[in-house]
Protein backbone atom coordinates (compact mmCIF):
# COMPACT_ATOMS: atom_id res chain seq x y z
CA UNK A 1 0.00 0.00 0.00
CA UNK A 2 1.04 3.21 -0.43
CA UNK A 3 1.12 6.34 1.33
CA UNK A 4 -1.90 8.86 0.97
CA UNK A 5 0.54 12.22 1.10
CA UNK A 6 0.63 14.50 -2.10
CA UNK A 7 3.56 14.55 -4.89
CA UNK A 8 5.33 17.40 -4.22
CA UNK A 9 8.87 17.23 -6.82
CA UNK A 10 11.41 18.57 -4.71
CA UNK A 11 12.73 21.37 -7.45
CA UNK A 12 15.01 23.90 -6.64
CA UNK A 13 13.28 26.89 -7.52
CA UNK A 14 10.65 26.18 -4.82
CA UNK A 15 13.04 26.91 -2.61
CA UNK A 16 13.51 30.84 -4.31
CA UNK A 17 9.70 30.53 -4.14
CA UNK A 18 9.41 30.14 -0.31
CA UNK A 19 12.47 32.40 0.15
CA UNK A 20 10.59 35.27 -1.61
CA UNK A 21 7.35 34.16 0.07
CA UNK A 22 8.26 34.26 3.67
CA UNK A 23 11.90 35.97 3.67
CA UNK A 24 11.08 38.58 0.97
CA UNK A 25 13.04 41.40 2.01
CA UNK A 26 15.42 39.48 3.85
CA UNK A 27 18.76 41.28 1.92
CA UNK A 28 21.49 40.06 -0.27
CA UNK A 29 24.70 41.75 -0.22
CA UNK A 30 27.22 42.03 -3.01
CA UNK A 31 30.67 43.19 -3.29
CA UNK A 32 29.84 43.95 -7.01
CA UNK A 33 32.24 43.23 -9.75
CA UNK A 34 32.41 46.54 -10.42
CA UNK A 35 32.85 47.89 -7.33
CA UNK A 36 30.10 49.04 -5.05
CA UNK A 37 28.26 46.81 -2.69
CA UNK A 38 24.95 46.13 -3.77
CA UNK A 39 21.81 45.40 -1.87
CA UNK A 40 19.16 43.56 -2.98
CA UNK A 41 16.72 40.90 -1.10
CA UNK A 42 15.18 37.15 -2.03
CA UNK A 43 11.87 39.02 -3.89
CA UNK A 44 14.00 40.83 -6.28
CA UNK A 45 16.45 37.72 -6.76
CA UNK A 46 13.20 35.73 -7.50
CA UNK A 47 11.84 38.23 -9.75
CA UNK A 48 15.10 38.53 -11.64
CA UNK A 49 15.47 34.84 -11.88
CA UNK A 50 12.07 34.52 -13.27
CA UNK A 51 13.40 37.18 -15.94
CA UNK A 52 16.49 34.75 -16.72
CA UNK A 53 14.15 32.04 -17.14
CA UNK A 54 12.08 33.60 -19.46
CA UNK A 55 14.47 35.66 -21.51
CA UNK A 56 17.03 32.17 -21.86
CA UNK A 57 13.59 30.31 -23.04
CA UNK A 58 13.25 33.63 -25.44
CA UNK A 59 16.29 32.62 -27.02
CA UNK A 60 15.99 28.74 -27.59
CA UNK A 61 17.13 27.20 -24.22
CA UNK A 62 15.28 24.77 -23.01
CA UNK A 63 15.49 21.32 -20.57
CA UNK A 64 18.56 19.12 -20.45
CA UNK A 65 20.59 22.29 -21.76
CA UNK A 66 23.95 23.08 -20.04
CA UNK A 67 24.74 26.56 -19.14
CA UNK A 68 27.83 27.46 -17.84
CA UNK A 69 28.63 29.94 -14.70
CA UNK A 70 31.97 31.67 -14.86
CA UNK A 71 31.70 34.06 -12.15
CA UNK A 72 31.96 35.29 -8.33
CA UNK A 73 29.90 34.95 -5.67
CA UNK A 74 27.23 38.00 -6.27
CA UNK A 75 23.63 38.20 -5.81
CA UNK A 76 23.32 37.85 -10.18
CA UNK A 77 25.07 34.46 -9.91
CA UNK A 78 22.81 33.60 -7.52
CA UNK A 79 19.78 34.77 -9.47
CA UNK A 80 21.40 32.98 -12.74
CA UNK A 81 21.22 29.59 -11.24
CA UNK A 82 17.73 29.85 -10.34
CA UNK A 83 16.86 31.35 -13.83
CA UNK A 84 18.73 28.29 -15.41
CA UNK A 85 17.64 25.78 -13.40
CA UNK A 86 13.34 26.96 -13.03
CA UNK A 87 13.75 25.99 -17.04
CA UNK A 88 14.67 22.31 -16.06
CA UNK A 89 18.45 23.85 -18.14
CA UNK A 90 21.81 23.02 -15.86
CA UNK A 91 23.61 25.55 -14.07
CA UNK A 92 27.88 24.38 -14.69
CA UNK A 93 29.80 26.47 -12.42
CA UNK A 94 33.41 26.51 -14.11
CA UNK A 95 36.44 27.31 -12.05
CA UNK A 96 38.32 30.42 -13.26
CA UNK A 97 41.30 29.32 -11.76
CA UNK A 98 41.94 26.71 -14.32
CA UNK A 99 44.24 26.96 -16.97
CA UNK A 100 42.05 28.37 -19.87
CA UNK A 101 42.72 25.22 -21.94
CA UNK A 102 41.29 23.13 -19.34
CA UNK A 103 38.39 25.17 -19.08
CA UNK A 104 37.37 24.73 -22.81
CA UNK A 105 38.25 21.11 -22.35
CA UNK A 106 35.49 21.10 -19.52
CA UNK A 107 32.77 23.14 -21.27
CA UNK A 108 33.23 21.26 -24.75
CA UNK A 109 32.67 17.92 -22.48
CA UNK A 110 29.38 19.49 -21.04
CA UNK A 111 28.64 20.77 -24.30
CA UNK A 112 27.88 23.90 -22.87
CA UNK A 113 25.47 26.25 -25.07
CA UNK A 114 25.99 29.49 -22.95
CA UNK A 115 27.25 31.22 -20.75
CA UNK A 116 26.98 34.17 -17.90
CA UNK A 117 30.58 35.35 -17.30
CA UNK A 118 31.76 38.25 -14.94
CA UNK A 119 33.63 41.11 -16.50
CA UNK A 120 36.93 40.04 -14.38
CA UNK A 121 36.85 36.67 -16.85
CA UNK A 122 35.73 37.98 -20.06
CA UNK A 123 39.45 37.73 -21.18
CA UNK A 124 39.11 34.21 -20.56
CA UNK A 125 36.53 33.10 -22.98
CA UNK A 126 37.69 35.76 -25.62
CA UNK A 127 40.58 33.96 -25.05
CA UNK A 128 39.06 30.33 -25.76
CA UNK A 129 36.20 31.16 -27.55
CA UNK A 130 37.69 29.73 -31.16
CA UNK A 131 37.93 26.42 -29.35
CA UNK A 132 34.19 26.46 -28.19
CA UNK A 133 32.05 25.52 -31.42
CA UNK A 134 28.59 24.81 -29.27
CA UNK A 135 28.77 28.24 -27.45
CA UNK A 136 26.27 30.08 -28.68
CA UNK A 137 25.53 33.07 -26.38
CA UNK A 138 28.01 34.97 -24.19
CA UNK A 139 26.16 37.15 -20.78
CA UNK A 140 28.43 39.08 -19.63
CA UNK A 141 26.93 40.17 -15.72
CA UNK A 142 26.92 43.85 -16.28
CA UNK A 143 24.92 46.75 -17.37
CA UNK A 144 25.35 48.51 -21.26
CA UNK A 145 27.34 51.17 -19.15
CA UNK A 146 29.88 48.83 -17.85
CA UNK A 147 30.16 46.66 -21.11
CA UNK A 148 33.33 46.89 -22.64
CA UNK A 149 34.14 46.51 -26.12
CA UNK A 150 35.03 42.60 -26.78
CA UNK A 151 35.82 40.67 -30.07
CA UNK A 152 33.12 38.25 -29.22
CA UNK A 153 30.24 38.88 -31.71
CA UNK A 154 27.75 36.69 -29.49
CA UNK A 155 28.61 38.71 -26.47
CA UNK A 156 25.55 40.07 -24.55
CA UNK A 157 25.22 42.63 -21.42
CA UNK A 158 23.28 40.62 -18.64
CA UNK A 159 21.00 43.95 -17.37
CA UNK A 160 20.24 44.67 -21.00
CA UNK A 161 19.43 41.33 -21.69
CA UNK A 162 17.16 40.16 -18.55
CA UNK A 163 15.71 44.18 -19.77
CA UNK A 164 14.01 42.49 -22.94
CA UNK A 165 11.53 40.45 -21.05
CA UNK A 166 8.68 41.66 -18.29
CA UNK A 167 9.28 38.66 -15.74
CA UNK A 168 5.99 37.41 -16.21
CA UNK A 169 6.33 33.30 -16.13
CA UNK A 170 6.10 30.36 -14.62
CA UNK A 171 8.58 28.01 -13.50
CA UNK A 172 8.41 24.92 -15.37
CA UNK A 173 7.94 21.70 -14.11
CA UNK A 174 9.30 18.11 -14.30
CA UNK A 175 10.65 15.42 -12.33
CA UNK A 176 12.70 16.10 -9.37
CA UNK A 177 15.39 13.56 -10.60
CA UNK A 178 15.75 16.04 -13.28
CA UNK A 179 19.40 17.69 -13.25
CA UNK A 180 19.76 21.10 -11.83
CA UNK A 181 23.72 21.37 -11.71
CA UNK A 182 27.01 20.53 -13.18
CA UNK A 183 30.59 20.38 -11.92
CA UNK A 184 33.80 19.21 -12.33
CA UNK A 185 35.99 17.76 -10.09
CA UNK A 186 39.26 19.39 -9.62
CA UNK A 187 40.66 16.57 -11.96
CA UNK A 188 43.85 16.45 -9.53
CA UNK A 189 45.09 12.98 -11.52
CA UNK A 190 43.83 12.31 -14.83
CA UNK A 191 40.95 15.00 -16.98
CA UNK A 192 38.32 16.44 -14.54
CA UNK A 193 35.11 14.46 -13.73
CA UNK A 194 31.30 16.42 -14.16
CA UNK A 195 29.35 15.34 -11.26
CA UNK A 196 25.57 16.33 -12.43
CA UNK A 197 23.18 17.10 -9.16
CA UNK A 198 19.51 16.69 -9.68
CA UNK A 199 16.88 18.87 -8.11
CA UNK A 200 15.84 16.33 -5.78
CA UNK A 201 19.58 16.00 -4.17
CA UNK A 202 20.28 19.83 -4.23
CA UNK A 203 16.68 20.12 -2.18
CA UNK A 204 17.70 17.03 0.02
CA UNK A 205 21.14 18.61 0.52
CA UNK A 206 20.25 22.03 1.81
CA UNK A 207 17.43 20.03 3.93
CA UNK A 208 20.34 17.93 5.30
CA UNK A 209 23.07 20.72 5.76
CA UNK A 210 20.54 23.20 7.39
CA UNK A 211 19.75 21.30 10.57
CA UNK A 212 21.17 22.94 13.81
CA UNK A 213 23.86 20.30 14.09
CA UNK A 214 24.96 20.76 10.49
CA UNK A 215 25.45 24.27 9.03
CA UNK A 216 23.16 25.49 12.12
CA UNK A 217 21.87 27.95 9.63
CA UNK A 218 18.46 30.06 10.17
CA UNK A 219 16.85 33.14 8.87
CA UNK A 220 17.97 35.53 12.35
CA UNK A 221 21.58 34.59 10.70
CA UNK A 222 23.66 36.57 8.05
CA UNK A 223 25.87 34.35 6.13
CA UNK A 224 28.99 34.93 4.16
CA UNK A 225 29.93 31.62 1.67
CA UNK A 226 33.52 32.96 0.64
CA UNK A 227 33.57 29.60 -0.57
CA UNK A 228 32.91 30.32 -4.15
CA UNK A 229 29.77 29.37 -5.82
CA UNK A 230 32.36 27.55 -8.63
CA UNK A 231 33.10 25.51 -6.10
CA UNK A 232 31.82 21.97 -5.55
CA UNK A 233 27.98 23.76 -5.06
CA UNK A 234 29.06 26.20 -3.00
CA UNK A 235 28.93 23.86 -0.31
CA UNK A 236 25.14 24.03 -0.39
CA UNK A 237 24.83 28.03 0.91
CA UNK A 238 23.05 29.17 -2.34
CA UNK A 239 20.40 26.59 -1.76
CA UNK A 240 20.76 26.42 2.24
CA UNK A 241 20.49 30.17 2.37
CA UNK A 242 17.17 30.89 0.71
CA UNK A 243 15.66 27.78 2.36
CA UNK A 244 16.07 29.03 5.45
CA UNK A 245 15.58 32.77 4.78
CA UNK A 246 18.99 33.85 6.28
CA UNK A 247 20.83 37.06 4.92
CA UNK A 248 23.38 36.52 2.56
CA UNK A 249 26.62 38.35 2.00
CA UNK A 250 28.71 37.57 -1.49
CA UNK A 251 32.34 38.71 -1.49
CA UNK A 252 32.31 39.18 -4.69
CA UNK A 253 35.62 38.67 -6.16
CA UNK A 254 37.78 40.81 -3.65
CA UNK A 255 39.83 37.65 -1.37
CA UNK A 256 42.50 39.50 0.52
CA UNK A 257 42.28 39.58 4.29
CA UNK A 258 40.98 43.42 4.64
CA UNK A 259 38.31 42.72 1.88
CA UNK A 260 36.75 39.88 4.08
CA UNK A 261 37.19 41.77 7.35
CA UNK A 262 35.13 44.63 5.88
CA UNK A 263 32.00 42.54 5.02
CA UNK A 264 32.40 40.71 8.07
CA UNK A 265 32.29 43.52 10.25
CA UNK A 266 30.47 46.20 8.31
CA UNK A 267 27.65 43.66 7.38
CA UNK A 268 27.89 42.16 11.07
CA UNK A 269 27.69 38.63 9.41
CA UNK A 270 27.30 35.91 12.03
CA UNK A 271 28.60 32.90 9.94
CA UNK A 272 30.71 32.22 7.25
CA UNK A 273 32.51 29.48 5.08
CA UNK A 274 35.65 29.08 3.04
CA UNK A 275 38.85 26.92 3.14
CA UNK A 276 41.56 27.12 5.00
CA UNK A 277 43.95 29.20 2.94
CA UNK A 278 41.32 32.21 3.34
CA UNK A 279 41.46 32.10 7.12
CA UNK A 280 45.13 32.14 6.92
CA UNK A 281 45.00 35.68 5.19
CA UNK A 282 42.13 36.59 7.88
CA UNK A 283 43.71 35.87 10.43
CA UNK A 284 47.41 37.21 9.46
CA UNK A 285 45.60 40.46 8.44
CA UNK A 286 43.92 40.49 11.91
CA UNK A 287 47.36 39.90 13.63
CA UNK A 288 48.60 42.62 11.60
CA UNK A 289 45.86 45.40 12.76
CA UNK A 290 44.94 44.32 15.86
CA UNK A 291 41.24 44.26 14.71
CA UNK A 292 38.72 41.58 16.61
CA UNK A 293 35.83 39.94 14.98
CA UNK A 294 32.42 40.94 17.49
CA UNK A 295 29.95 40.13 15.14
CA UNK A 296 31.09 36.43 14.17
CA UNK A 297 29.52 33.17 15.84
CA UNK A 298 30.82 30.37 13.73
CA UNK A 299 33.64 29.72 11.02
CA UNK A 300 32.81 26.59 8.83
CA UNK A 301 36.23 25.22 7.61
CA UNK A 302 36.83 22.55 4.88
CA UNK A 303 37.80 21.66 1.78
CA UNK A 304 41.51 20.63 2.95
CA UNK A 305 42.38 19.90 6.56
CA UNK A 306 41.86 22.74 9.25
CA UNK A 307 44.79 22.99 11.28
CA UNK A 308 44.35 22.90 15.06
CA UNK A 309 46.38 26.36 15.59
CA UNK A 310 43.57 28.13 13.27
CA UNK A 311 40.95 26.43 15.29
CA UNK A 312 42.46 27.39 18.46
CA UNK A 313 43.48 31.12 17.22
CA UNK A 314 39.71 31.53 16.01
CA UNK A 315 38.63 30.25 19.58
CA UNK A 316 40.49 31.55 21.98
CA UNK A 317 41.69 34.85 20.25
CA UNK A 318 38.26 35.91 18.48
CA UNK A 319 35.40 34.17 20.46
CA UNK A 320 34.48 32.38 16.99
CA UNK A 321 33.45 28.54 17.54
CA UNK A 322 34.71 26.64 14.57
CA UNK A 323 33.14 23.57 12.91
CA UNK A 324 35.39 21.64 10.87
CA UNK A 325 33.74 19.83 8.13
CA UNK A 326 34.81 17.10 5.16
CA UNK A 327 33.25 17.14 1.89
CA UNK A 328 33.48 16.49 -1.85
CA UNK A 329 32.15 18.03 -4.89
CA UNK A 330 30.19 14.21 -5.25
CA UNK A 331 28.80 15.22 -2.41
CA UNK A 332 26.96 17.76 -3.05
CA UNK A 333 29.45 18.25 -1.04
CA UNK A 334 29.04 18.22 2.27
CA UNK A 335 29.78 14.97 4.05
CA UNK A 336 30.89 15.15 7.53
CA UNK A 337 30.55 18.51 9.95
CA UNK A 338 32.34 18.51 13.27
CA UNK A 339 29.77 20.08 15.80
CA UNK A 340 29.81 18.87 18.96
CA UNK A 341 27.07 15.85 20.49
CA UNK A 342 26.46 16.12 24.04
CA UNK A 343 29.12 13.12 24.68
CA UNK A 344 32.08 15.97 23.76
CA UNK A 345 30.36 19.09 24.37
CA UNK A 346 31.79 19.62 27.79
CA UNK A 347 35.12 18.69 26.76
CA UNK A 348 37.49 22.07 27.01
CA UNK A 349 41.04 23.03 25.85
CA UNK A 350 43.37 20.46 24.42
CA UNK A 351 40.48 17.55 24.70
CA UNK A 352 38.27 19.70 22.70
CA UNK A 353 40.76 20.60 19.53
CA UNK A 354 41.27 16.78 19.59
CA UNK A 355 37.77 16.38 18.89
CA UNK A 356 37.81 19.25 16.43
CA UNK A 357 40.49 18.10 14.51
CA UNK A 358 38.83 15.40 13.33
CA UNK A 359 36.53 16.18 10.14
CA UNK A 360 33.28 15.29 12.06
CA UNK A 361 30.30 13.35 11.62
CA UNK A 362 27.89 12.67 8.98
CA UNK A 363 24.64 13.93 9.08
CA UNK A 364 21.35 12.54 8.37
CA UNK A 365 21.39 11.32 4.80
CA UNK A 366 25.15 10.07 4.60
CA UNK A 367 25.90 6.63 5.56
CA UNK A 368 30.15 6.23 6.08
CA UNK A 369 32.38 3.43 6.20
CA UNK A 370 36.26 2.58 6.03
CA UNK A 371 37.04 -0.42 4.62
CA UNK A 372 40.44 -2.18 4.31
CA UNK A 373 41.51 -3.18 0.62
CA UNK A 374 39.30 -6.17 0.32
CA UNK A 375 36.15 -3.73 0.85
CA UNK A 376 36.32 -5.39 4.45
CA UNK A 377 34.66 -2.58 7.14
CA UNK A 378 37.17 -1.55 9.31
CA UNK A 379 36.43 -1.14 13.44
CA UNK A 380 35.47 2.49 14.72
CA UNK A 381 38.32 2.76 17.04
CA UNK A 382 39.39 5.98 16.21
CA UNK A 383 42.46 4.42 15.23
CA UNK A 384 42.76 1.82 12.60
CA UNK A 385 42.38 3.83 8.89
CA UNK A 386 40.77 2.70 5.64
CA UNK A 387 38.81 3.68 2.38
CA UNK A 388 36.63 6.08 3.11
CA UNK A 389 33.70 5.41 1.55
CA UNK A 390 29.92 7.03 1.23
CA UNK A 391 26.12 6.97 0.01
CA UNK A 392 23.11 9.00 -0.01
CA UNK A 393 20.85 10.61 -1.77
CA UNK A 394 22.97 13.64 -2.58
CA UNK A 395 25.81 11.15 -3.05
CA UNK A 396 26.72 11.02 -6.86
CA UNK A 397 26.12 7.73 -8.04
CA UNK A 398 28.54 8.36 -11.52
CA UNK A 399 30.36 10.47 -13.48
CA UNK A 400 28.71 12.64 -15.87
CA UNK A 401 29.77 10.41 -19.63
CA UNK A 402 30.44 7.09 -17.52
CA UNK A 403 34.06 7.70 -16.11
CA UNK A 404 35.54 6.58 -13.13
CA UNK A 405 33.21 3.95 -12.73
CA UNK A 406 35.68 2.21 -10.56
CA UNK A 407 34.90 4.10 -7.58
CA UNK A 408 31.21 3.03 -7.62
CA UNK A 409 30.62 -0.38 -6.51
CA UNK A 410 26.90 -2.65 -6.76
CA UNK A 411 25.77 -1.37 -3.10
CA UNK A 412 26.13 2.29 -4.54
CA UNK A 413 29.02 2.96 -1.91
CA UNK A 414 31.17 5.87 -3.46
CA UNK A 415 35.05 5.21 -2.71
CA UNK A 416 35.89 9.00 -1.90
CA UNK A 417 39.76 8.22 -2.20
CA UNK A 418 40.45 9.37 1.30
CA UNK A 419 41.93 7.55 4.15
CA UNK A 420 39.86 7.83 7.22
CA UNK A 421 38.92 6.62 10.41
CA UNK A 422 36.22 6.80 12.19
CA UNK A 423 35.66 6.60 16.66
CA UNK A 424 33.47 5.11 18.53
CA UNK A 425 31.01 8.24 18.57
CA UNK A 426 30.98 8.52 14.58
CA UNK A 427 33.45 11.08 14.08
CA UNK A 428 35.65 10.74 10.88
CA UNK A 429 39.36 12.10 10.91
CA UNK A 430 40.92 11.99 7.10
CA UNK A 431 44.42 11.03 7.42
CA UNK A 432 45.02 11.67 3.58
CA UNK A 433 44.38 10.99 -0.16
CA UNK A 434 44.98 7.32 -0.52
CA UNK A 435 47.49 8.39 -3.12
CA UNK A 436 49.47 10.85 -0.54
CA UNK A 437 49.97 8.33 2.17
CA UNK A 438 53.62 7.73 2.96
CA UNK A 439 54.34 4.58 3.09
CA UNK A 440 57.43 3.86 5.30
CA UNK A 441 58.38 0.61 6.03
CA UNK A 442 55.11 -1.33 5.10
CA UNK A 443 53.31 1.23 7.64
CA UNK A 444 51.63 4.33 6.38
CA UNK A 445 51.98 8.16 7.81
CA UNK A 446 49.27 10.65 7.41
CA UNK A 447 51.20 13.62 5.55
CA UNK A 448 48.38 15.97 7.00
CA UNK A 449 48.92 15.22 10.36
CA UNK A 450 52.34 16.23 9.88
CA UNK A 451 51.54 19.23 8.06
CA UNK A 452 49.12 20.61 10.46
CA UNK A 453 51.15 19.92 13.49
CA UNK A 454 54.03 21.62 11.35
CA UNK A 455 51.55 24.29 10.76
CA UNK A 456 51.20 24.77 14.41
CA UNK A 457 55.09 26.55 14.92
CA UNK A 458 54.73 30.36 15.35
CA UNK A 459 57.41 31.04 12.50
CA UNK A 460 55.43 29.14 9.97
CA UNK A 461 52.87 30.11 7.45
CA UNK A 462 52.29 26.96 5.53
CA UNK A 463 53.97 23.36 5.21
CA UNK A 464 53.17 20.45 2.92
CA UNK A 465 54.36 16.99 3.38
CA UNK A 466 55.41 14.51 0.74
CA UNK A 467 56.98 10.73 0.61
CA UNK A 468 60.46 10.62 -0.98
CA UNK A 469 61.72 7.14 -2.38
CA UNK A 470 64.55 5.87 0.29
CA UNK A 471 66.61 2.89 -0.03
CA UNK A 472 65.50 1.15 3.10
CA UNK A 473 61.86 2.21 4.15
CA UNK A 474 60.40 2.74 0.15
CA UNK A 475 59.32 6.50 1.33
CA UNK A 476 59.92 9.06 4.32
CA UNK A 477 58.54 11.89 4.58
CA UNK A 478 59.89 15.65 3.65
CA UNK A 479 58.82 18.47 5.34
CA UNK A 480 58.35 21.53 3.10
CA UNK A 481 57.91 24.89 4.72
CA UNK A 482 57.00 28.87 4.21
CA UNK A 483 58.09 30.71 6.38
CA UNK A 484 56.11 33.75 7.87
CA UNK A 485 57.63 37.14 6.67
CA UNK A 486 60.87 37.73 8.20
CA UNK A 487 61.24 34.48 10.61
CA UNK A 488 63.93 32.41 9.65
CA UNK A 489 63.36 29.40 11.40
CA UNK A 490 65.71 26.50 10.98
CA UNK A 491 65.72 22.83 10.37
CA UNK A 492 66.19 21.64 14.03
CA UNK A 493 64.38 24.20 15.14
CA UNK A 494 61.31 22.68 13.29
CA UNK A 495 62.09 18.82 14.50
CA UNK A 496 62.46 19.86 18.10
CA UNK A 497 58.73 21.74 18.05
CA UNK A 498 57.38 18.75 16.29
CA UNK A 499 59.47 16.37 18.83
CA UNK A 500 57.32 14.09 21.42
CA UNK A 501 53.66 15.31 19.73
CA UNK A 502 53.77 12.47 17.35
CA UNK A 503 55.28 9.04 16.93
CA UNK A 504 59.44 8.80 16.13
CA UNK A 505 58.98 7.06 13.26
CA UNK A 506 56.69 9.72 12.09
CA UNK A 507 59.22 12.03 12.29
CA UNK A 508 60.34 14.05 8.32
CA UNK A 509 63.64 13.03 7.72
CA UNK A 510 64.79 16.70 6.63
CA UNK A 511 62.42 20.13 6.51
CA UNK A 512 63.14 21.97 3.51
CA UNK A 513 62.36 26.12 3.25
CA UNK A 514 60.49 27.71 -0.18
CA UNK A 515 58.95 30.72 -1.01
CA UNK A 516 55.87 28.53 -2.72
CA UNK A 517 54.31 25.84 -2.14
CA UNK A 518 51.73 25.14 -5.64
CA UNK A 519 48.19 25.09 -4.89
CA UNK A 520 45.16 23.52 -6.91
CA UNK A 521 42.56 25.62 -8.20
CA UNK A 522 39.71 24.88 -4.89
CA UNK A 523 43.27 25.78 -3.05
CA UNK A 524 44.34 22.40 -1.92
CA UNK A 525 48.16 21.69 -2.12
CA UNK A 526 48.93 20.12 -4.83
CA UNK A 527 51.28 17.24 -4.32
CA UNK A 528 51.92 16.27 -7.47
CA UNK A 529 53.45 19.24 -8.21
CA UNK A 530 55.12 19.56 -5.03
CA UNK A 531 56.76 15.42 -6.01
CA UNK A 532 57.30 16.67 -9.30
CA UNK A 533 59.32 19.39 -7.92
CA UNK A 534 61.25 17.47 -5.34
CA UNK A 535 61.73 14.06 -7.40
CA UNK A 536 65.78 14.79 -7.26
CA UNK A 537 66.06 15.02 -4.31
CA UNK A 538 67.58 12.53 -1.74
CA UNK A 539 67.63 12.71 1.81
CA UNK A 540 71.13 13.58 3.57
CA UNK A 541 70.87 10.88 5.65
CA UNK A 542 70.00 7.89 3.00
P1 LIG B 1 36.66 18.95 -3.68
O1 LIG B 1 35.77 18.08 -4.44
O2 LIG B 1 37.46 19.88 -4.52
O3 LIG B 1 35.94 19.67 -2.58
O4 LIG B 1 37.75 18.02 -2.99
C1 LIG B 1 37.38 17.00 -2.13
C2 LIG B 1 38.58 16.51 -1.37
O5 LIG B 1 39.10 17.55 -0.55
C3 LIG B 1 38.27 15.40 -0.41
O6 LIG B 1 38.21 14.15 -1.03
C4 LIG B 1 39.43 15.51 0.58
O7 LIG B 1 40.59 14.88 0.09
C5 LIG B 1 39.67 16.99 0.63
N1 LIG B 1 39.02 17.58 1.80
C6 LIG B 1 37.85 18.23 1.86
N2 LIG B 1 37.61 18.66 3.11
C7 LIG B 1 38.65 18.25 3.86
C8 LIG B 1 38.99 18.39 5.25
N3 LIG B 1 38.23 19.04 6.10
N4 LIG B 1 40.15 17.82 5.66
C9 LIG B 1 40.95 17.16 4.80
N5 LIG B 1 40.69 17.02 3.49
C10 LIG B 1 39.55 17.55 3.03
Amino acid sequence: MHGLMQEWPLLCHKIIDYAASQHGKREIISRSVEGPIVRTNYAEARARALKVAQRLEKNGFTLGDRIATLAWNTARHLEVWYGIMGIGAIYHTLNPRLFPEQIAWIMNHAEDRAIFVDLTFLPIVEAIADKLPELELVIVLTDSANMPATRLTNAVAYEDWIGEVDGDFTWHSFDEKTAAGMCYTSGTTGDPKGVVYSHRSNVLHALISCQPDALGIASNQTIMPVVPMFHANAWGIAHTAPMVGATLVMPGGRMDGEAIYQLLDEERVSMTAAVPTVWLMLLQYLEETGKKLPHLNRVVIGGSACPRSMTQKFQDNYGVDVVHAWGMTELSPLGSLGTLKPEYADLEGDARLDIQEKQGYAPFGVEMKVTDDDNLSLPWDGKTFGRLKVRGPAVAAAYYGGDGVEQFDDEEWFDTGDVAHIDAEGYMQITDRAKDVIKSGGVWISSIDLENLAVGHPDVAEAAVIGISHPKWDERPLLVIIPKPDRQPTREQILEFMDGKIAKWWMPDDVVFVDEIPHTATGKIQKITLREQFKEYRFPTA
